[in-house]
């Protein structure tokens, strides 16, 4: 996909523009609280590759993709959410998407509903 002319505000915090509350970093991603956070631990990982969202990734991004999923439980572990968490992420404006830089959302600390809005 083209890239953005633009930012976006994930690639910012990447670039320490702007200051974020980071919980884990390593070579490939980023994660830190999100600034409005929907449940008492609501924690963005982001790739520090720009990759619009899940349809904007490409096989070769497959072990990347890999990398952070099998670090979601270590940070939730880290984050104390011992009962369960949850992994979302928001894929287009119709999945209810804002910044256009791949994430998922880890939340928890309070029972999660199913369905969600
Ligand atoms: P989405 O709607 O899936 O694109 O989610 C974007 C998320 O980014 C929202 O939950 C916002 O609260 C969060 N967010 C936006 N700006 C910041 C920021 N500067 N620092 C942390 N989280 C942010």
């Amino acid at each position: 996909m083209t890239p953005l002319a633009e930012k976006t505000v994930f690639k910012k915090i990447i670039d320490r523009e702007i200051p974020a509350n980071i919980v884990y970093e390593d070579d490939l991603c980023l994660a830190f609280h999100d600034i409005d956070p929907k449940a008492p631990v609501h924690v963005l990982l982001i790739p520090k590759k720009e990759i619009q969202n899940l349809s904007d990734a490409d096989p070769e991004d497959q072990s990347l993709l890999g990398h952070m999923l099998l670090k979601i439980p270590e940070i939730a572990e880290q984050l104390g959410l011992d009962d369960g968490f949850r992994v979302i992420t928001n894929n287009g404006a119709g999945g209810g998407q804002d910044v256009y830089h791949l994430h998922f959302h880890l939340m928890g600390g309070r029972k999660l509903n199913w369905p969600p809005g």
